[in-house]
C-alpha cells in the first residue's frame, strides 16, 4: 500500500489532509499503477476513499 493510504490508516493523516496531498500526487506521480491509485482516491467521496483504503489493508 502506498504511504498516504498508511498514514490515513494509522491516524495520522486526516482524509481532508489526504485530499490536499492527492491533488499533488495525481500531478506529479509518473507510475502508472500508483497513477492510478491515486486518481481512483481523488475521484472517490470521503465513504468510498475511506472503503478503498481499508481494502487495502489486507
Ligand atoms: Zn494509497
Amino acid at each position: 500500500m502506498c504511504i498516504m493510504c498508511l498514514e490515513i490508516l494509522k491516524g495520522r493523516m486526516t482524509i481532508l489532509e489526504g485530499r490536499k496531498a492527492l491533488t499533488e500526487l495525481v500531478e506529479t506521480t509518473e507510475e502508472r499503477d500508483l497513477l492510478k491509485h491515486y486518481k481512483e482516491l481523488d475521484e472517490a467521496d470521503d465513504e468510498k476513499m475511506l472503503e478503498i483504503i481499508n481494502r487495502l489493508d489486507t
